[in-house]
């Protein structure tokens, strides 16, 4: 190109500057709106990408925990979208539920328990229910009166009427709330730690840990009813036993602390620990046996017990062969899993062991004790 013409066409593009400018940039204007609709539809479908469930063999290490399980996991997901994968579909989501419905059932069973004995919790759950049963008014149940009419059942019924006669009153009910408590505890440690420990390695270190000790805590808080009440009237007993419990319970959560015993293989000794800890209580139970012997209501306490034995022995045989999956690999992924099935069995076996402390707290209202 020669020097004029150039020339020419600096002067050309000096004059038609401004309107060439004002295209450009609507141009750029709309590439931007096109690269930034792409880019946002790029990150959306990497957002997919990361956060779609994914196969054992992509987990990282730590996260592999039963090789029988083949998909359908969640790996290193943001807290928020761990959190709200309770409601979605993964290998956890029965994990999760088992042990959420469980709390509150346990939560339930506490509410309605606390409503008998302080009517004051009874009024409290009342006025609850106010706004509940105006919205829906043709609902004819009321909480409030149902728990109300509980709390008067219970200042009626035939035990507590008996003790009152006897001078007895009825007997406290904090051994009894202190299972109750633990058992939420432990359902709900279990629960939050099947949710969120696809977070990260050290959340998921955290939470099996806080799990762990939700079992053992679950251990200690079962011997509380039982013992505190049996051995009301010997309180040197109550005292040996419970801190014995407390102790094995403080000292085997103190062993699981350490990683080493979070890790896979040491599956059969943290359930060995636990078994340890639980089949310990044979020790009071025969003692408690021989000591009433003639309880009229002794077999129904050990029906209940050896209910909740059988449930945690065969829940933690579960847990340990983890059968079924074992045999037909990917088949139980979803649902059927040897996890579930050792969580439906927890339950059970605490539910069995409410209905002893139940017995237990009965006998003791009735009974009061000689030398009170
Ligand atoms: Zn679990």
């Amino acid at each position: 190109m020669d020097q004029e013409s150039s020339m020419g066409a600096g002067h050309l593009q000096e004059e038609e500057a401004p309107a060439a400018m004002a295209k450009s940039t609507k141009r750029r204007g709309k590439q931007q709106r096109r690269e930034g609709g792409g880019a946002r539809k790029r990150r959306q479908q990497q957002e997919q990408q990361e956060y779609r469930l994914v196969s054992y063999e992509e987990l990282p290490e730590y996260m592999k925990e039963n090789e029988f399980i083949l998909n359908h996991y969640r790996s290193e997901w943001p807290l928020l979208h761990a959190f709200l994968s309770v409601f979605s579909w993964h290998n956890e989501t029965i994990n999760i539920w088992t042990h959420l419905l469980g709390f509150f059932l346990f939560l339930g069973l506490t509410l309605w328990h606390l409503a008998q004995y302080f009517p004051q919790v009874a009024h409290l759950i009342g006025h609850l229910s106010w706004p509940i049963s105006k919205v829906a008014e043709n609902v004819s149940s009321n909480i409030g009166d149902v728990l109300s009419g509980a709390a008067s059942f219970m200042q009626a019924s035939p035990g507590l009427a008996m003790a009152a006669a006897a001078g007895a009153g009825p007997t406290t009910r904090w051994p009894f709330f202190v299972f109750l408590a633990g058992a939420m505890f432990c359902l709900m440690s279990s629960c939050a730690c099947h949710l969120l420990s696809c977070h990260s390695h050290r959340l998921n270190l955290f939470l099996i840990r806080l799990d762990y000790t939700g079992i053992a805590v679950m251990i200690v808080v079962s011997f509380f009813p039982p013992i505190y009440y049996i051995f009301q009237c010997e309180p040197r007993w109550q005292l040996a036993y419970l801190s014995a419990i407390s102790l094995a319970g403080a000292a085997t959560v103190y062993a699981l602390m350490s990683p080493r015993l979070s890790d896979a293989k040491y599956r059969a000794h943290r359930a060995l620990l636990f078994v340890g800890m639980g089949l310990s209580g044979v020790v009071p139970a025969v003692h408690a046996a021989a000591v009433n012997w003639h309880e009229p209501r002794r077999n129904v306490t050990l029906a209940y017990e050896g209910a909740m034995a059988a449930s945690y022995l065969v829940g933690t045989a579960f847990y340990l062969t983890r059968v079924p999956e074992r045999w037909r690999p990917g088949m139980f992924d979803l649902c059927g899993q040897s996890h579930q099935i050792f969580h439906l069995l927890v339950i059970a076996g605490a539910l069995a062991h409410y209905g002893a402390a139940i017995v237990f707290l009965r006998v003791r209202d009735e009974m009061g004790c000689p030398a009170n």
